[in-house]
């Protein structure tokens, strides 16, 4: 095989090609018909009432810590197995971050390390978590919820991994990522690497009105041309002539928003490979089952994702004994698998907060042994095959 295997990639199809092209000829390049029509999409594929597309993951993530009033100096939890972003989110709007372990067997922030933190402080001390689907796997946000109901705490799901993705109730109902059940808002990633493609771009998801208006604003310099929403009058606005009605030029700038918008040419995308969405979650499941059964009982591997329901796997991870041998020889055949993540506590910028090495056991354990694997609907078999004899060769040697 003379070409690289990524761990993760996009999967473009003529029908994507002529949908941004077709844009690209239309009247509109951004703040088009193409945005709306993606939202809506969206919001039908995931579940939720409420969807509103951005310029990427981490705009959507700094979009819901402002539309949350997050202010200097609020305790808000996250995992520190995660991408950046959804601690840094936070840290925009000045923010403290504070790190939960994970549980050693899903990867996910478990929530018995964030109910002693809850407990072990005044109530109040906390505003907000924000839970990760990492790696595809859906967090249990109707225990999450519950748990900040009592503390008063608002959630915002960090489901960039985890398009379709879903977990089982408790009356035994598929709750999708992102559906907005549970959490007040929760984001999506429009990168290459994950489920749907934009090049950049980003959603929000919620079900929670006066949050999805606030959100509006924000993503355009919070600015409104809602006329129910003007707070100075018609005199002003015609400038100073009496009239029956607001100008057609007019708009307020109301709250200190952002250029966070998506262009139509990437809504288009969007769109067009949300049709191919279920197909490709599908590819992936079927994927992880055969990673799953050709590493059952291999002495080297210490732990895998498995095949899990509603695993919307965005990664398939083993945990191997050896793991830099493994990467580097893997890197040598042209399978550029990757880790996920370095511990995010642990970085320069986060230890200057006084997080160390030891905060964080389980996650800091898992970091040394974590490897991300190919996995993505275009892997062909025989490339999962290839994959799969190279790891079973190294460890054989
Ligand atoms: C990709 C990702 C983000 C950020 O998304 P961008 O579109 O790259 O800004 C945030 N959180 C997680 C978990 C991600 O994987």
């Amino acid at each position: 095989m003379s070409t690289v295997i990524p761990y993760g990639r996009q999967h473009i199809t003529e029908e994507d090609i002529t949908a941004v092209i077709e844009t690209l000829k239309s009247d509109y390049l951004t703040q088009g018909p193409k945005i709306v029509e993606f939202e809506e999409a969206f919001a039908k594929y995931i579940g939720c009432k409420y969807a509103v597309a951005v310029a990427n993951g981490t705009a959507a993530l700094h979009l819901c810590t402002l539309a949350l009033d997050v202010t200097e100096g609020d305790k808000v939890i996250t995992t520190p197995i995660t991408f950046a972003a959804s601690a840094n989110c936070v840290r925009y709007c000045g923010g403290e971050v504070v790190f939960a372990d994970i549980d050693a067997d899903t990867y996910l922030l478990d929530i018995n390390n964030v109910r002693a933190l809850l407990e072990s402080s005044p109530k109040g001390t906390y505003k907000g978590i924000v839970p990760v689907d990492f790696a595809g796997r859906a967090v249990n946000l109707e225990e999450y919820r519950k748990l900040a109901d009592e503390f008063g705490l608002w959630i915002i799901e960090d489901a960039c991994h985890a398009p379709g993705g879903y977990f089982v109730d408790s009356k035994g109902e598929q709750q999708f990522c992102g559906n907005g059940n549970f959490a007040d808002l929760a984001i999506f990633s429009f990168h290459p690497v994950k489920h749907i493609a934009c090049g950049e771009g980003g959603m929000i998801t919620t079900n929670d009105e006066d949050l999805y208006k606030k959100l509006l604003k924000l993503r355009t310099h919070g600015i409104t041309k809602n006329e129910d929403q003007y707070t100075n009058d018609i005199t002003f606005a015609t400038g100073g002539v009496q009239d029956d009605s607001y100008p057609a030029w007019y708009m307020e700038m109301q709250t200190l928003g952002y250029n966070y918008r998506l262009t139509d040419f990437q809504a288009a995308l969007g769109t067009s490979q949300l049709t191919r969405a279920n197909e490709g979650i599908a590819r992936r499941r079927n994927i992880a089952k055969t990673y799953e059964d050709a590493f059952t009982g291999k002495a080297y591997i210490e732990g895998q994702s498995g095949a899990i329901e509603g695993h919307a796997y965005h990664l398939y991870i083993i945990e191997a004994t050896d793991r830099l041998g493994l990467y580097k020889y893997l890197r040598k055949q042209g399978i550029y698998a990757q880790i996920h993540y370095i511990p995010c506590h642990l970085m320069p910028y986060y230890r200057e907060f006084g997080w160390k090495e030891g905060d964080m056991p389980l996650s800091e354990e898992y970091y040394k042994k974590c490897i991300s694997l190919p996995m993505y609907p275009t892997l062909t078999d025989d490339e999962l095959n290839f994959v799969i004899n190279t790891i079973d060769s190294y460890y054989k040697q």
